[in-house]
Parts: structure tokens; sequence; C-alpha cells
């Protein structure tokens, strides 16, 4: 494979040569073991050509020199109306070339202009081996005379002059600064063109710019061809081809050679698919891709042979029912025809067979140039599909013609041959541009075609690894050194007499010119821009194999940063994004672009609620309902940054997407201290902190906006009732005992009877309010309660008798006398941080005292028995951020104690919960510090007392920075426990976490 190709290519070179087969012949030593075999097949390849009649470029440049060479020669008059011939950078001279205008410049003035080189031997090594060619001929010149050019100045000189220099400037020196020039990296090419479009397109609209003030050039245009066609199309940029657009390139021409790909992919699912999905063959108009892949993919094909499609599809239409199974007959019908009539062409193996075959498929198919696009330019559209397609008419009637004329009829060159000869005459031709008199569009060029041009903005394009600078053909008859040893012994066996020409008549480049010409190339293309430079290189190809980027960004990069680390090389490159939709919407130029972004911003809530309205208005604004899709649309702008802010696990992150719907009311906080501060004089209290501290949005809802959870009538007595009941009955009984003087308890008969007869009297009470429920229930439920309060005051008298402690007072209230009368003494005060005070208020159920050690205990009922969440609750790290009741019920009682002259001084305090339902009493009081008298809270940490220090660690530092959170407005929705909440419906954060779990 390749050979061909190969022998050909070598056969054009030796024709540039000059080289005629009796000279090959000549020609010893350069390849032993090939050179006869070459010679030969030289031979008979000019034999042939002559026998025919026919000519190669080869033998028509050996004619025009032999012709030139002559002494008769004379100047013809096409030529002699001119003064001079100016060959302007043209740098490589063949030997046909050189003996051209060494012949020319015999009779008229030739002058060859070129940059002038400096000592860039990359750039201009290549200039000047050639030009030596021509130095060489000394007196034999003629007329022929060399100038240098000097590169055009402007805001790109510096990149002009310091592109391929090996010692470039320090850092220091650098006057590379602020060049107009970028590089793009890019995804893919795809989304390469679709940056140089947006790019041409934000240039020309920023004012002053033409559409031909643009170049957009490529070494190879083949990859990039059609994206161009297809990108600039889409974004409405007038643009052309300079050579016209390869007609293999053409979506339409394209379509139809997926017919050889899908027999090469040996009937390949997705390749058979494209053909279905095509909009240029008529035949599947009537039935749908999608539909079409689902069963496919549904009967496991993957490819093979048009039987074992058959059976497969059969097998899966056999278990669909109704309207589906006669949609998939209807799909596998028109599939099976087609693999059957693919199969027969690739049995064609004689030219006029595989044409015929060829020709009925597309009439089966029919093909047509009248595709279903309506979009942008769909007239041009049309237009060039036209076009492809009489082009592929024409191309296969020629082709029959040729095959007549030179009687291959009979000749069995087999499917693949016939199909590449057809390509690859398809892929000769080009398709011409519609509109081509307006002068004022983006040019895209082959690099070659710009070269001595000027545009004020280039794009050079394509420069990935292996395309610029281009791969040498690796498939050469000759390595590297037989080239050399060729160049050598053709000089030997030369017979011209005139040594001077000697250099000029070297046959082949060496591989290291071939690498200079490709940077002379690219330094030439560089020469051609004017004020602005872009270069750009993509990642990967469109089938996902990456690609590396070319050198040259490298020797770019030297002069743009100089001296710079890697890190800081990679910077200058702009990486642009995965999708042209990531960027904002009114910089997408292309409409169908805009709708893609339109939907994604509208499910991914990525843009502002108003610049959507605005960019769905433009769309449907007036339409039947808009008013109430507008209201839609800012609800669910508002959901999505709700979410937004309860899936970000980031705290810092998340204070930042707080906003009023997730309840920072930050921007409210007069009013919230108007109510606070003002209406309610800055007095909190412990719950309500609490409340604060296990989730700030559940403070919002119950203490500021005052809301309360719906009480839902119920048979039994809840929770919440059964703890009041017990409480008042705790209460009273205490009271009496108090009162009468019979503590510490001692667990007499009498004690017990007092207790039954408190809570017998507290029933019925309850029962006249109607909060007993159901009766007949509660009957049953009495003597459980009553037991419940005996074993209650078993645990009172053993923890008594153990640990001391003795009620002194039950529901004590502290606040001032004008919010409750029944105030046994004024809140707490406490200092703020930011100054001023704030008062805590609380209602305490029990403070009990141990007059041998001053100690005191403040103890709260709980009817529950969860030991370890009461344990968390008066943890140290707790109190204060989630846990406030037993530090501020410590403060209180503090006060309360030496106010009633209980006590002289407190040393000591502890704090916490009685769970009154647990019959242990070591289990029963949960307290601050763990119950052990060493570690008794000595009032330190509480920051209690005369001059105590207060800083943010101490109980009270903590309780002003809460404060100073609930007056700023804070609310944030972020739990720390969610457990006996009234507002999960109302801040939704439980729903949405579920939500964005399911998601991820
Ligand atoms: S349910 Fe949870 S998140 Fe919602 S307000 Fe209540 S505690 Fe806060």
């Amino acid at each position: 494979p390749g050979f061909l190709d190969s022998i050909l290519n070598f056969f054009d070179e030796l024709g540039a040569g000059l080289v005629a087969p009796e000279l090959l012949s000549e020609v010893k030593g350069y390849a032993p073991e090939k050179e006869k075999e070459i010679a030969r097949l030289y031979t008979a390849y000019q034999r042939e050509l002559v026998k025919r009649g026919l000519y190669d470029s080869g033998t028509l440049r050996h004619g025009l020199i032999e012709a030139l060479s002559s002494k008769k020669w004379e100047l013809p008059p096409s030529l002699k109306r001119f003064e001079s011939i100016r060959l302007i950078d043209i740098y490589q001279f063949t030997p046909y070339r050189f003996e051209l205008f060494k012949n020319l410049a015999i009779r008229m003035k030739v002058t060859i202009v070129l940059p002038t080189p400096d000592n860039r031997q990359r750039a201009f090594g290549f200039i000047v081996s050639n030009i030596s060619k021509f130095e060489a001929l000394g007196e034999q010149a003629g007329q022929l005379e060399i100038k240098f050019s000097q590169a055009g100045g402007g805001g790109l000189l510096a990149l002009k002059e310091r592109i391929f220099d090996l010692s470039p400037p320090d850092k220091e020196s650098d006057k590379a600064e602020g060049l107009p020039v970028k590089i793009l990296s890019c995804h893919s090419r795809y989304r390469e063109m679709e940056e140089v479009g947006a790019s041409i397109i934000e240039m020309v609209k920023q004012g002053g710019r033409r559409w031909s003030d643009f170049a957009v050039v490529f070494r190879d245009i083949k990859p990039y061809g059609a994206i161009v066609d297809d990108v600039f199309n889409r974004y409405s940029i007038p643009f052309y081809f300079k050579r016209g657009l390869s007609l293999g390139q053409n979506p339409l021409i394209r379509s139809a050679l997926s017919l050889f790909g899908a027999i090469n992919a040996g009937y390949g699912r997705d390749e058979i698919a494209r053909i279905a999905g095509s909009s240029y063959f008529g035949r599947f108009a009537d039935i749908d891709i999608d539909d079409a892949q689902t069963l496919y993919i549904e009967a496991g094909i993957i490819d093979g042979e048009p039987s074992v499609w058959r059976r497969k599809l059969k097998k899966t239409i056999a278990g669909r029912k109704g309207a589906s199974r006669d949609k998939a007959n209807r799909i596998a019908n028109l599939t099976q025809e087609l693999l059957d009539r693919l199969n027969r062409l690739k049995r064609q193996n004689r030219p006029p067979q595989f044409l015929d075959h060829l020709t009925r498929l597309f009439t089966w198919l029919k093909l047509s140039p009248e595709s279903q696009y309506s979009g942008p330019k769909s007239d041009i559209i049309r237009f060039r599909d036209n076009n492809a397609y009489m082009q592929l008419i024409d191309t296969v009637s020629q082709a029959r013609q040729a095959v007549e004329m030179m009687k291959m009829g009979s000749s069995p060159l087999g499917f693949e041959v016939i199909r590449d000869m057809l390509t690859g005459q398809i892929n000769d031709r080009t398709t011409p541009e519609p509109g081509a008199a307006d002068l004022n569009r983006v040019q895209a060029l082959n690099i070659h075609d710009v070269i001595g041009l000027n545009f004020n903005h280039l794009f050079i394009c394509g420069l990935n690894e292996g395309e610029f600078p281009l791969r040498a053909q690796a498939r050469s008859i000759l390595t590297e050194e037989e080239r050399t040893a060729f160049n050598k012994a053709h000089i030997e066996a030369w017979p011209a007499a005139d040594p001077e020409a000697r250099k000029g008549r070297r046959v082949f480049d060496r591989s290291s010119d071939k690498w200079q010409e490709e940077s002379l190339l690219f330094f030439q293309a560089i020469k051609a821009a004017g004020d602005t430079v872009h270069f750009t290189y993509s990642l990967q190809e469109l089938d996902g194999t990456p690609i590396m980027r070319s050198l040259f960004i490298d020797d770019v990069l030297d002069v743009l940063a100089p001296g710079a680390s890697t890190q800081e090389r990679e910077n200058v490159i702009l990486h642009t994004g995965h999708l042209a939709i990531a960027k904002e919407a009114f910089l997408l130029p292309d409409p169908e672009e805009q709708k893609a972004k339109l939907l994604r911003d509208l499910f991914r809530g990525s843009a502002s609620e108003q610049s959507l309205e605005e960019r769905i208005g433009q769309i449907a604004r007036g339409a039947p309902g808009w008013k109430r899709f507008t209201t839609l649309l800012s609800l669910a702008a508002t959901e999505r940054q709700r979410d937004d802010y309860f899936i970000e696990p980031d705290p810092e992150k998340k204070k930042k997407l707080a906003n009023i719907y997730n309840a920072s009311l930050t921007s409210q906080k007069e009013k919230i201290n108007s109510l606070l501060v003002g209406k309610r004089k800055g007095r909190y209290s412990p719950t309500a902190l609490e409340s604060f501290g296990q989730c700030p949005f559940r403070y919002f809802a119950g203490k500021t906006l005052g809301l309360e959870a719906v009480e839902e009538p119920e048979l039994e007595m809840d929770a919440r009732g059964a703890g009041t009941l017990n409480h008042a009955v705790l209460e009273i009984f205490y009271k009496k005992m108090i009162k009468q003087k019979r503590l510490p308890l001692t667990g007499c008969d009498d004690e017990k009877n007092i207790l039954r007869d408190t809570a017998l009297k507290e029933f019925e009470k309850f029962r006249r309010k109607g909060l007993l429920g159901d009766m007949a229930i509660w009957e049953a439920q009495e003597e459980k309660t009553l037991s419940a309060l005996i074993r209650w005051h078993d645990a009172e008298v053993e923890d008594q008798r153990k640990n001391g402690f003795i009620p002194v007072g039950v529901e004590v209230v502290f606040d001032f006398k004008s919010f409750d009368k029944n105030s046994d003494l004024d809140p707490y005060l406490i200092s703020m941080p930011g100054g001023g005070g704030r008062h805590l208020t609380g209602r305490v159920d029990r403070i009990d005292i141990r007059a041998d050690g001053n100690m005191l205990r403040v103890v709260d009922y709980k009817s529950g028995s969860n030991a370890a969440k009461y344990k968390k609750m008066v943890a140290r790290d707790n109190l204060g951020r989630v846990s406030f009741q037993p530090g501020v019920y410590m403060l209180l009682a503090r006060d309360w104690v030496m106010s009633k002259k209980m006590m002289d001084n407190v040393d000591s305090m502890r704090g916490g919960y009685r769970l009154i339902h647990l019959d242990e009493a070591v289990k029963a009081y949960v307290m601050t510090d763990g119950g052990k008298e060493k570690e008794i809270d000595d009032g330190s940490y509480l920051g209690a007392g005369n001059g105590a220090e207060q800083t943010p660690e101490t109980f009270e530092g903590q309780v002003g920075s809460a404060i100073e959170k609930i007056e700023s407005g804070q609310f944030y929705v972020s739990p720390v426990n969610c457990d006996y909440c009234d507002f999960p419906g109302l801040c939704r954060y439980i729903a949405t976490a579920k939500q964005s779990a399911q998601t991820d």
C-alpha cells in the first residue's frame, strides 16, 4: 500500500529536477539495491506516456527548459511588453525553476525579492541555500538580480524581528509586552473555528474594520474546510476560500461518500444510521432516525453482514406489538434494502458495473441537493449543494467515458481501487464561491496563498503537531542518505559544461531543508499580518483523539514571554471554553447557539432572572400566557438560587450565596432592630437563643415572624401536653415541700400522698380545661402517670441524699414586670461586643442549692428520655453555640439566690436537665459538669460575677455574638438538627437536600 503514490511522487520530483530517463540510468551508486529497478520503472513509465501521447508535468517542464536553452529562442511578445520580472517571496528553486529564471535572465531583467536574512538560521537557512544557487552563477547570471525587502513595521514588528531568534532577549529587556498577539487553545477543531469566527465578529463590532481586513490561514486546509464553511455560515460571516472548498468536503458529497464508509466499516450501526439520518437522502424522509437508532441498539447490532442485521432485526420486531411493530417493520425493511444494495455494490470489481450500481443506489436513495435546512444563509447553502450535486453527476459520467475510452470495461480492478479512483476524482474538484463578486469578505487561505499579501488581522490556525510544520512524508522510495547520495551522483553524471549551474541542479532537498522551509513559511505568514495576529490550535480531533500543539506555538511564546517559567508561558495562552455556549448570551453570534444557551440557562439557572426574561421576551413577549410564564420564571429563578445555596458544601461560599430567599435579611437590619431591640426591649430567652443556635431560620420563623405549628386535634394527650401536666404537678409539689420546710425529701409515705393528691388535683384542672384529650383513653393513662410520678419521687429522694442539693425555688421567672407580672427578678444584663446591653430572660423550672459548699444547681425538667441528646446539650463545646439554656439559667439563678440572701457568694454552679421519666437518679440528672464535683464550673467560663473577664470564648461573649447575628438579620437556613422543628414546609430545606442527593 502506498507504493503507487510514492513512485508517482518520486517521478514528479525527478521531473521538477529535470532528470530525464536516459540520465537516470547514468546516475549510479546512490541506492545499489534498487536503483536499477527504479531506472527501469522510470523508463517504462516515460515510454508508456509517449505511447499514449500523454505528457506529465516532468515531460512538459523538460521540454520547456530545452526550448529556452536553445540559442535561437527569443522572448515572445507577451513577455517583451514587460521591462522585468519580479519574483516576490518565491524562495524554493527546484532545478526546473532555477533553469527557467536563469534562461529568462539571459534575455530580460529578473529580480528575486526576498526577506532580508539575518542570523535566524531556522527562518532564513532555506532562503540562503536556495539563493546560493544563483549566486554561484557569477558572470552567467545575466540580468538576474537579488533584492532583499524589509519586514513591515507596525505593532507586530517585535514578533517579526524575534521569531526563531536563537538568543532571545532576557526578561528585563522585554519589549514584547502588549504585542497585539493572541494564542488560543481550543478543545477541538470545531471549537477552534467557532472561537475564530466569534473573535472576528467581536473585532468587526468594535468598529473601524471590514470583513476583508481578516484572513484565516491554514497550512493544511483539508481538516478545516468543511468546518469553516459550516461555522462561518452559521455565524453569518461573509467569507470565501481562495482555492474553493474541496468538493469532497461538501456535506452532500460527504453523505454520498458515506456509502463507502459504511461498506468499509463492515456495515457498522453508526455508519448505517448516518445514511438513514442524512437529510440528503429522501428515501428515509418518513422514518425517525431516533426510532431507527433505538431499534438497532435494541437489536444489539454493532456491525455485521446483511444476514446478521436481518436476523437480529427480525427477532427484535417479533417482540413488539401494534403501532410500534409497524414502525419497526418499516425501518427494518428500508434498512435491509439499503444493506442489500450496499452489498451488491461491494461485489462490483469492474468499473462499468461499479458505476451503474452506484448510480442506481443514488437514485434509490433519492439523493437530492434540496435538504430541509432553512436556517441562515439557506439560499447560499442550496446553491452550494446544487453545484456539488451537478459535479458529482459530472464526475461519475466522466469516469464512465474515461472507462470506455481506455477500454477498461473488462479490467477486474476491484472495488477498493475503483472506489479510490472515484473519490480521488471528487477530491480534486472544488466547489465555487457563491457571490464571489462581493469583495468585503473574510478570506480563508492556504498558507502559501497568504505570502506576499497583507491583512490587517490574521488568524494562523491549525497549529497542531504534524500539520504545521508539516510532518515530512515518511513514505519515500529513497532514504535520506540515498537522496543525498543521489544529488552527488546526479551532478557527476550530469553532462553540462557549466559548473556554475551545478548547485542549481540539486534534485532533492534535505530533510533539514524541509524543516527550514516550514519555518520560513510560518515567518512569511506572520509577515503578512498588519495590526493583529491570532495563533490557534486544537487539543483533539472531532472523534476525541488527542492532538499536540505545534512547536511554533513555543517559538511564539519565546517572543511573548522571554525568560518566563513554564507556568508563566502557559498563562499567556487563552484557554477557550469547552462549549461555545459557555459564553455570555450576547457574545453568541449564531441564533441557534443562543437558543441552545437559553435552554441550558433555563434548566441550569446560571443566568440571572432578568437576562433570561429579556432573552425569552425576544422570542415570545406578548404570547398567550406570557405574564404567567414570567411569574413562573421568576419563581424558578428564586428556587434555583435557593438550591445553589443548599447544595454548596463550603460554608464560606455558602455565605456568599445567601440571599433574601434563604433568609439572609441583612438588608432589613433596621426593621429587625426596631422589632427586637425597640419593641421587645432587647430581651432574649434561652429557648429563643437555642432555637437560633439550632437553626437561624427556625428562630426567624418562630420568634421573629411569630409563627406556630397548626395544632392537629388528637385523641390522646400529646407529648407537649403531658410535659405541661408533669411540670405543673412537680412545681406545686415542691412549692408545698419548700413552704412546709420538708426538704430534703425522706421518701416517707406522707410525701408520696402529697404528691398523689397534688397530681389528682392538677389532673382535674386539666380535665376541666379539656387538656386531657379523650377521657376514655386518659383513664387508662392516669394510673400510669401516677406510678411514674411515684418513681420520680424515689429518684429525687436518692439524689438529695447523695448529692445534697435541695430545691429552693421553682418556676422562677426573670423578666421586667412590664412584660411578665409574675416575674421574681429582672432579667440578666449582658454587655454587647459592639456596646450597649441586652437582657436575658427566663423561667427556671427549679433552683437547688447545696448550702455547705456554696454550690448552685439549676434544673430544667424534660419529658424525653434521650440522655445522649441532653448530654450533648450540656457539653462545653455546644454551650453558647447550639445550647443556651443551662448557661443562661445559671446566670439568672446566681443573681436570684444572692438577692434572696440564700448564699453570700456562689463559688460554683452546675446546670442541666432532669429527665423525669428516668428512674435512676444518677442517670436522670444530666449536668454541665457531668455531675462530678471537681469539675463544677467556677463561673469563669460563664463570664459571670463582678469584674469577670469576658472574651469571645466565654459563654457571655458567645451569647453576645449570637444576638449580634440575630439583630443583623442572618437567618440562614442552616440547621444543626431539624428534630422537632415546626417549619420544614416553610424552609423546604429537607426537600431540597433529598432532591440534590438524588440528582447527585
Ligand atoms: S426544618 Fe430544619 S432547616 Fe428548616 S427551619 Fe426547621 S430546623 Fe431549620
